[in-house]
């Protein structure tokens, strides 16, 4: 059997979105992954210090009534299980001892990429993995020539349809009651209505 192929997209996910399902099914088809695993951050070190953060159960409950049931995408609670501080240097060490051999691919929209230089242990990442970089409105896909934030990386890029939506505006939209329908898969739209999150009644 060959190597599994492992696609982490990892997020806040508050709330997830179709911006990152047709991230995680392009990905998975034009790479030809077997997996993609949304993995919900515990504690978004980078977001916690500016915003209230959504509990990591309630998130983690929005990507896997998100992903139940679609082939090859599958909801991680790996960083919620560990706790504290979620650092991907971690994650990706975790993963590689659970899937010995495995092929892991790093999934970051082109928002992130740039911000590549001030992640914690960020050598070890790279040496784990090969860079995916989705395309995302606002943002240009940054060059991987040397000096840049992608110097020395894997990476590929893969083009998705431009999809100019995310959490922030979802949490704006919930709170100010207007509609996240086909915006946000309907299952976790339920998820949403059931436990009350984001204000506005919904
Ligand atoms: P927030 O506005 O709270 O930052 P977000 O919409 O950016 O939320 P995150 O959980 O921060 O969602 O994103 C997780 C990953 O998904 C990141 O790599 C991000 O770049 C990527 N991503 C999010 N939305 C999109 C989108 N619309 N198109 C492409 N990639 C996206
Ligand atoms: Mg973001």
């Amino acid at each position: 059997m060959s190597a599994p192929r492992i696609g982490i997209l990892g997020g806040t996910f508050d709330p997830v979105h179709v911006g990152h399902l047709v991230a995680a099914v392009n990905v998975r088809h034009e790479l030809s992954l077997d997996l993609v695993l949304l993995v919900v951050a515990n504690q978004p070190w980078q977001k916690v210090d500016t915003r209230p953060v959504t509990p990591a159960a309630d998130r983690l409950a929005l990507v896997e009534a998100a992903v139940h049931g679609h082939e090859g995408l599958e909801a991680s609670s790996l960083e919620i299980d560990r706790g504290g501080v979620s650092y991907t240097a971690d994650t990706v060490a975790e993963l590689a001892g659970r899937y010995p051999g495995a092929e892991l691919h790093l999934i970051i929209g082109a928002d992130v990429a740039p911000m590549l230089g001030t992640w914690i242990r960020v050598e070890e990442v790279r040496r784990a993995v090969s860079l995916v970089i989705v395309n995302r409105p606002g943002t240009r896909v940054a060059r991987t020539g040397s000096g840049g934030p992608l110097a020395g990386w894997r990476v590929t890029t893969v083009e998705i349809p431009a999809l100019e939506i995310s959490s922030t505006d979802l949490r704006d939209r919930a709170a100010s009651g207007r509609p996240l329908d086909f915006l946000v898969p309907p299952d976790a739209i339920r998820v949403i209505r059931e436990r009350n999150l984001y204000g506005g009644g919904r």
